[in-house]
């Protein structure tokens, strides 16, 4: 690559190629009516509306556009509204340990579901709550990682007497991937590229942004424990960020979200952020709304050949070059579009 250039790599370690999003509401200002609590619900309410994004959004080409990083679509879990009296009123700034506090407090109490590998949590604050590390940072959000003990089953083991099996719990260390999306303005910053957007398409930009680095760098985690030389030593204890071992720019440390900070379109009828593209070089998005397709039969294609096909009256253009494939297409009710790598691999696809 020629120096300048954004070019990200994999750093050896997983990437969650099939999302599941949860969301989660933390702080007493989301204890509104008016903050439409209900699941799924596409009236008024920006928590209904927020699921409702994120519901659209992982079943969409969205996510199978970064299949070049070996991510594609996923779903929607379930939300959680977390407005005890300990979460944080109007006017508060949360640390980072306070939201690992909480996730690993909602987890432990079934209120979310017990991270597997596949989860990130969208954890959204509402309007006059602040983040602490975005403010030390300057950041608009972010995403972390963070590792607790999961419970994992039991052991059967028998007793000294050897009379009795004896049910012993055992857990599992896992990474928890999160998001913080502060609500913008109210004190909180909003995008210099952002200001003629409402908070609600704020954030579903800054939204796409972190969802999109999350899954394809999951691991990476500020406020890790390091100790210089290897060694263990309390006098030389420091907090450090972890880059990650996922997808990011060596030459700058920027993952796929950062390159194209800011640069966003609309898709499906949202505000989302382009991602980089090694494949294109370039910041992009779905070329068509999942709404093209509409609900359609299998469309099949050859390989090492244009294709151009109709499908519920849509021409489609199949292009399949060198580097990879690139097509939009239907498998039952939904819709795929993406790269496929590398094409000699395939005999066929649908
Ligand atoms: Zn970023």
């Amino acid at each position: 690559m020629m120096s300048g250039t954004p070019w990200v790599t994999s750093h050896g370690g997983a990437v969650i190629p099939h999302v599941e999003v949860d969301t989660v509401y933390y702080g007493q200002g989301w204890n509104q009516p008016a903050s439409g609590r209900i699941i799924l619900n596409t009236g008024a309410g920006i928590i209904g509306q927020l699921d409702q994004y994120f519901a659209t959004l992982t079943q969409s080409s969205y996510m199978s556009m970064l299949g070049e990083y070996g991510v594609g679509q996923g779903h929607f879990g379930k939300d959680d509204i977390v407005t005890n009296s300990a979460s944080p009123a109007s006017g508060a700034t949360v640390s980072e340990g306070e939201v690992q506090n909480m996730l690993q407090t909602e987890i432990a109490n079934n209120r979310l579901p017990t991270p597997n590998g596949s989860q990130v949590y969208m954890v959204f604050l509402p309007p006059g709550v602040h983040s602490q590390f975005d403010l030390d940072n300057g950041f608009l959000a972010h995403h972390n990682s963070f590792q607790m003990q999961v419970f994992s089953g039991y052991r059967y083991v028998q007793s000294t007497a050897g009379m009795y099996l004896i049910a012993v719990p055992y857990y599992r260390t896992q990474t928890v991937t999160y998001a913080v999306m502060p609500y913008p303005g109210g004190g909180n910053p909003v995008g210099t590229s952002l200001t003629a957007l409402t908070p609600f398409q704020q954030l579903t930009e800054e939204a796409s942004h972190e969802l999109s680095e999350a899954v394809t760098n999951p691991d990476e985690a500020v406020l890790q424990i390091a100790f210089p030389n290897g060694t263990p030593n309390p006098f030389y204890l420091y907090f450090t960020t972890n880059p990650g071992s996922g997808w990011y720019d060596d030459t700058t440390g920027n993952e796929i979200g950062d390159i194209a900070n800011q640069y966003y379109g609309t898709f499906d009828g949202y505000i989302v952020q382009r991602e980089w593209s090694n494949f294109y070089k370039a910041n992009i998005l779905p070329t068509v709304d999942s709404s093209y397709f509409g609900s359609s039969p299998y469309l099949y294609a050859g390989v090492n050949q244009n294709f151009t096909g109709s499908l519920n009256g849509h021409t489609l253009l199949v292009s399949v070059g060198p580097a990879g494939i690139y097509t939009e297409w239907q498998i039952g009710a939904n819709d795929y579009s993406g790269w496929m790598f590398p094409p000699s691999t395939l005999t066929s696809y649908r």
